[in-house]
């Protein structure tokens, strides 16, 4: 594996989706991961772009059929990342991303020890209640489940090397691209990339 695995957590309403596309934007040697899933596309959602979106029937066969790296069930429906993609793209030399919750990264965390973990944190937990309230997309009901939802996630934040709190989104987005680019200054990277000049110096 030589490239970097970055694996970016957050809570729904930390900013975790815009501050990955706007990172992705800027930097094409990033490879995201599409995930299966099992909920329904939302409104402007595409197939293919934002999830590989199929019925519970086949995520089960799937799930059968060792077609995951790790997959977790959140919200009722289920998540997972294909291992077929992820194994031929790391392989390769660019970095690979992926947009998963808590239980997909402590999975990836296992066969992957050396990936790059990032928690996206709102600035308070009143701040992300505004957050989601201010969507206008979910009922009170499903805010609350959301909050409960973010509440374990966060939970988890000392498990992860980085942590970037989303209070501005420019220097939010600054956070997240210095990450990337001092992971790919680490020496265990260097020593990948670099093996002709670093014995030069031997
Ligand atoms: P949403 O339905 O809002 O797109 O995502 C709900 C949650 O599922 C988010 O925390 C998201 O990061 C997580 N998620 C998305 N794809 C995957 C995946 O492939 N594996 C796991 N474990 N979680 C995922």
């Amino acid at each position: 594996m030589n490239g970097n695995l970055f694996v970016v957590v957050a809570p729904s309403g930390a900013g975790k989706t815009s501050l990955v596309s706007k990172l992705l934007e800027g930097d094409h040697n990033i490879k995201l991961s599409v995930s299966f899933t099992t909920r329904a596309p939302r409104e402007g959602e595409e197939p293919g772009r934002d999830y590989h979106f199929v019925s519970r029937a086949t995520f089960e066969a799937m799930i059968a059929a060792g077609d995951f790296l790790e997959h977790a069930e959140v919200y009722g429906n289920y998540y997972g990342t294909s291992r077929k993609w992820i194994e031929a793209e790391l392989a390769g030399d660019h970095d690979v991303l992926l947009e998963i919750d808590y239980q997909g990264a402590q999975q990836v965390r296992g066969l992957f020890p050396t990936m790059v973990g990032i928690f996206i944190l709102p600035p308070s937990f009143a701040e992300l209640r505004r957050r989601l309230e201010g969507r206008g997309k979910d009922s009170a009901e499903a805010v609350e489940k959301r909050m409960a939802s973010a509440r374990q996630e966060i939970s988890h934040v000392l498990e992860f090397e980085y942590i970037i709190v989303n209070e501005r989104f420019e220097a939010a987005l600054t956070d997240l691209v210095s990450v990337v680019r001092a992971a790919r200054v680490s020496r265990a990277q260097q020593r990948l990339r670099l093996p002709k000049l670093l014995s030069e110096f031997r």
